[in-house]
């Protein structure tokens, strides 16, 4: 029988989804994910979720297409760097302004 205490793989980090308070408007960068490379996503199988796992935010979903909440992301960029299949990409929070930050 497994040890339960190890029985829910999870991040070090104990914290939850708004412990460090909404972002707001300050985050400069927001992650976006392309399903077309993400594991789970191209497989329809439970594999990979290292974003989830790496999240210091927890606001990570573990679904088949894995969502962010946005909410309270920190665009901080560490799963960027965890995905295995580079399906992350940082782009500037202001292209997703009214006016696509042209201005
Ligand atoms: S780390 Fe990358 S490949 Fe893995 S679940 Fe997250 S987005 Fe998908
Ligand atoms: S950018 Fe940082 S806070 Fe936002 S989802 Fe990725 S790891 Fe979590």
């Amino acid at each position: 029988m497994p040890d339960p205490r190890f029985k829910v793989l999870t991040s070090a980090s104990s914290s939850g989804p708004g412990d460090a308070g909404r972002t707001g408007s300050w985050r400069v960068e927001r992650p976006v994910i392309d399903m077309h490379r993400c594991v789970p996503a191209k497989t329809g199988k439970h594999a990979c979720h290292l974003c989830w796992l790496y999240c210091p935010d927890n606001v990570v979903s573990k679904d088949l297409e894995p969502q962010i909440n946005l909410e309270y992301c920190k665009g901080c960029g560490i799963c960027a760097e965890e995905c295995p299949a580079k399906a992350i990409s940082m782009v500037p929070d202001e292209d997703f302004l009214e006016g696509g930050g042209d201005e």
